[in-house]
Parts: structure tokens; sequence; C-alpha cells
């Protein structure tokens, strides 16, 4: 029977998994499912379906977050999910197995209990979590918690002009009633999140399953460089003001100063102006993105990188400024949740995150969690990040242990 039941599992869980393959698929194989497009509406209709399969009571919240409810909703309620959103060329697991692991979970303490839950179970759906098209990651539940004023949320752009509030108009959600949602949050008990790990400390550690610790605090800084336009071939090395060689200096720093402070420091990206093969650039922005393990590491890292930024300007009579986009502050997750969750999945590896997630943003209200699923390959936002199905299975496993301690416990 046990065979059988574990037979189920793997078989609904790869059906799941072929109904959401083609959604949103691009040609190099990549996801592109950002918030409020047609993939999206196909991704949140296929929750609906799940929902309606399970005799679970759908329900939109006045944020866009999709509620599949198992029970009365009420005061007390244990909540799981994820998202079903993707960053451009995004990989087929990050939110999706938390959805899906949810359902599946679900169905699991369903089979071993035949009365409706003590407390009721929802599985949520957070709408927007990358911030692909808008630029703010976690939309959903920071309106949810008051942490992104609705104002500034309708206002939000996308790359062809049009505002989140057409957006979601257009995708039939309200945006007059975006706001904060204190009723829903204090009728919850604790939030859950399984995801796909975004490193390789599992694969390192020989296990399938972990439990997250905290999430560095983390930052974007907007860099600027203003040099002076030549020709490439007719200007003097001594002559030149070009803010390219500051640029360079200052991805060289931040690469050394993570490395020194032991965190992670980026510059993915860069314009440059007039952006020619046979001129001296005469300015150029670039953005880096720092995480560390607390705040005063993250700070050195930057005035470091400022530093190094500000000699070599100096050096090459370059303009140069530094402008801090945002922070977010450090994530400890919940320590009796987390301690009870290791207890209950028998001692599994507890390990820190440098990603944003719903459960972040959650944390600060409510006792949150998050157990991560295995990712060898320790690539993420790309098609190249994978769980095996074995893993993923053992995900919704420990899921189903934590929610049923949580719900019956
Ligand atoms: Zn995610």
């Amino acid at each position: 029977v046990r065979e059988r039941a574990q037979g189920d599992l793997l078989a609904r869980f790869q059906e799941a998994w072929d109904e959401l393959a083609e959604i949103g698929r691009n040609p190099e194989g990549g996801y592109d499912r950002f918030a409020w497009t047609e993939a999206d509406r196909q991704m949140r209709a296929w929750f609906s379906r799940a929902a309606a399969e399970r005799n679970m009571t759908l329900e939109q919240d006045r944020n866009g977050n999709l509620w599949a409810w198992w029970g009365e909703p009420g005061d007390g309620a244990i909540v799981t999910g994820s998202h079903l959103d993707s960053v451009p060329g995004g990989g087929a697991f990050d939110g999706p197995l938390g959805v899906v692991g949810s359902f599946l979970a679900v169905d699991e303490l369903r089979s071993r209990h035949e009365e409706s839950p003590p407390r009721a179970v929802a599985v949520v759906d957070f709408s927007d979590e990358e911030g692909a098209r808008f630029g703010v990651a976690c939309v959903g539940s920071r309106l949810m918690t008051g942490e992104l004023d609705p104002d500034r949320a309708r206002r939000l752009v996308d790359e062809s002009g049009v505002t989140l509030a057409e957006a979601m108009r257009s995708a039939g959600v309200d945006d007059k009633l975006l706001g904060p949602d204190e009723a829903r949050l204090s009728a919850i008990t604790t939030y859950v999140e399984l995801h796909i790990e975004q490193g390789r400390a599992l694969a390192d550690f020989d296990a399938p399953v972990g439990v997250a610790t905290a999430i560095w605090p983390h930052g974007r800084w907007r860099l600027r460089f203003k040099g002076e336009a030549n020709h490439a071939g007719t200007a003097r090395l001594q002559d030149r003001h070009d803010p390219m060689l500051v640029f360079a200096a200052v991805v060289t720093a931040a690469r050394e100063a993570a490395a020194r402070h032991q965190c992670l420091a980026t510059v993915g990206k860069a314009l440059v102006h007039p952006n020619a093969t046979n001129g001296v650039a005469s300015s150029l922005q670039a953005w880096l993105d720092a995480r560390a393990p607390d705040a005063e590491t993250l700070n050195s890292v930057i005035t470091e990188v400022r530093a190094a930024a500000e000699a070599s300007a100096n050096e090459q009579g370059v303009e140069f400024e530094c402008y801090q986009e945002s922070v977010t502050a450090a994530v400890s997750f919940n320590s009796d949740l987390r301690r009870r969750i290791v207890t209950l999945l028998g001692g599994v590896p507890e390990i820190p995150t440098g990603a944003g997630h719903d459960a972040g943003i959650l944390s600060e209200r409510i006792p949150t969690a998050m157990v991560f699923a295995r990712n060898p390959t320790g690539v993420s936002h790309s098609p190249a990040e994978r769980s095996s199905v074995e893993d993923c299975l053992a995900g919704v496993r420990a899921l189903a242990v934590i929610l049923e301690d949580l719900v019956w416990g």
C-alpha cells in the first residue's frame, strides 16, 4: 500500500509538471512567466484547476494573491505555497516546486486524515514574486504586509510603459483595493515555503532537503561614471578621461571585496554611452548587487568598492557617483519553528541563503520557515537549475510532515 501511495505521488508530481511544462517556455528552453502576462494567466488558471480538483475553496485576495483552502478559512490557519512567476529565462523549479509541492502535500495529508483539519490549511500563490516586469520583487506579499505602498505599486511601470495598475486591471484585479491585509495576516499562524535551493550547499551535505536559517541582507546600488568621449585612434592615452577604466576597477574591486569578506558582490548590468567600438566612452551606468551575512559586512564591502572607485576616478579624471537603490534587511527565520522542523525531519542541514523570498517578507509578521530541495547544479534563475524527481518528492514529504505536525500536533 505504501509503495502504491509513493508511486501515486510520483505520478501526480509528473502530471502537474507536464501540465506546466509548456507555459511561458521560450525558444531557449527557459521560462518567461512575468506577472500579469498571458503566461502568468495560464499559470494562475492551472492553480485554480488544482484547487477545484481537490474541492479546495479558491480565493483571490485584494493584492492578487491566490489562495486555495482546505477547511474553513478562519483564525489559526497554516499556510504553505510559493510563486508561479519567473525571471527572464528562468528555470522550471524556482516557484512552481513550492506551489505544486504544497498541493501534493495537502493530498498526502488528506489520504491520512478523512475529516476536515482542526485548523484550515491554505496553499498560496503569491503574485509577482520575482519583480521581473515592474522591477520590485515580492509585490504580492509586500502589499499584504504593508511594506510596499499601494500608490507606489500602482505607479510602477514596465518596459513598454504599462503601469502595474493597468496590468492588474487587465487581469481582473481591482487595483483600487491594493493594500495591507491585516485581517488575513492575523488569521495565519504559520507560513512554510518549499523552494529549490539556489546554491549547492545541500549537495555538499549530501542531503535532499534542508531548512533555511536566514536570508542575507542584500541591496542594489546604481553607479554612474562620467568621462569624456574621444577618438580611439587619435586621443593620446594621457589625455583621456575613460569611464570604462573606472568601471573595470569597480568590477574587480567588488569581486575582491566579496572574496575578502566571504560574501557576494556582482556587477551584472551596464549601459555604455555612446557604445562605439572606435570611441572612448563618454559615460557609463552600472548596477552593483551585494549580499552578505550581516549588515556590517555588507557596509564594509560597499565602502571598499566605493573607495576603489573613487581612487580610480581621481586617477582617470572621471566623475563617479553611487546611489543606493534598495536594501533589504537581514531576515532570521523563527528559531523555535526552525528547531521544531529540523527535529521533525530528523536533523536535516540548516543553511542561510542570499536570495529574497515571500517567506522573508512574511517573517516580519508571522512565524515563517523555508524548506529547500537540493539543486546539485547550484545554478538559479536559469534553465540549468534542477532538482531530481526524488529530491522534489523528498521536499513534498518533508512539507507534509511539517504541515501535519502544525495542524494536528
Ligand atoms: Zn523563488
